[in-house]
């Protein structure tokens, strides 16, 4: 049940993360909020408090082990435990592999996989030990099957998508109950879109978004539903597309 379940949010700041964080805090979970921006997470915990729900928030860059591994401990000195990490932050510079944006190919792969195993990392000591939680991570379409345009970023969300199900192979082979969550979400209308630098990509993208695009609201229904299940039910995958969406 989701009610008084503690849960760590990766970009929470805006988009999928902050819809989620508000839909569960709003059904009585207490949420941890991470991200870079200081002042969208103020405002986000504010309008969650408001609303009398209970949140907390650290500025946090998850490149940095050390700084994911200070947001869980928030989660535990402020409401006493963890129950859930939700591993969201992600950027999408997409490009051509031929126009060589090495920069971002680096950042995609420190944020998108390095950025979720100090998620797991953090988080794998207490789920271990207590033969409990549950790990949710947002990989994408483009983890399932290749689009031109999304090499870097489709090899990042592949990763995430084989780190997940070895995890939860492993927690079954060793009795430890983690529960696993990848989702695939296609187009949704957040904020991601800001981050193409690539003038013909980002044309092309904003003109397929603004036609098929959904609200973020979407991935929160179905985070919610993953978390409420009982203990010992793993809902493993969800793909969600737009109805417009081919
Ligand atoms: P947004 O851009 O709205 O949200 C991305 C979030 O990630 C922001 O909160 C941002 O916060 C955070 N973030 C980025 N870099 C870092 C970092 N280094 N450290 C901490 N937080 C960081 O886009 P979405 O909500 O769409 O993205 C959420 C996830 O969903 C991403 O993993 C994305 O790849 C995935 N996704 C999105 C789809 C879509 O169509 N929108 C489709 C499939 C997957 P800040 O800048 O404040 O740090």
């Amino acid at each position: 049940m989701i009610k008084d379940k503690v849960i760590v949010i990766t970009g929470a700041s805006s988009g999928i993360g902050e819809a989620t964080a508000k839909l569960l805090a709003k059904n009585g979970a207490k949420v941890v909020l991470g991200a870079r921006r200081e002042n969208r997470l103020q405002e986000i915990v504010n309008d969650i408090e408001n609303a009398g729900g209970q949140a907390a928030y650290k500025v946090t860059d998850v490149r940095d082990a050390k700084e994911v591994a200070d947001l869980v401990s928030l989660a535990k000195s402020e409401f006493g435990g963890l129950d859930v990490i939700f591993n969201n932050a992600g950027i999408m510079p997409n490009s051509p592999i031929s126009a060589l944006h090495t920069k971002e190919w680096n950042d995609m792969i420190d944020i998108n996989i390095k950025g979720v195993l100090n998620g797991v990392a953090a988080v794998m000591p207490d789920f271990v030990k207590n033969k409990q939680g549950h790990i949710i991570t947002t990989s994408s379409v483009a983890g399932i099957k290749s689009f031109a345009g999304s090499g870097v970023y489709g090899a990042t969300k592949f990763a995430v998508r084989n780190l997940m199900e070895v995890i939860r192979m492993e927690s079954a082979q060793e009795g430890t109950n983690i529960r696993t969550t990848t989702l695939y979400p296609a187009a949704i209308n957040t904020e991601l879109l800001h981050t193409i630098t690539d003038s013909n990509t980002k044309k092309n993208m904003d003109a397929f978004y603004k036609q098929v695009g959904i609200s973020p609201e979407a991935i929160a229904r179905v985070v919610n539903f993953a978390v409420d299940q009982p203990e010992d039910v793993n809902v493993n995958e969800f793909t969600i597309y737009p109805t417009k969406q081919m």
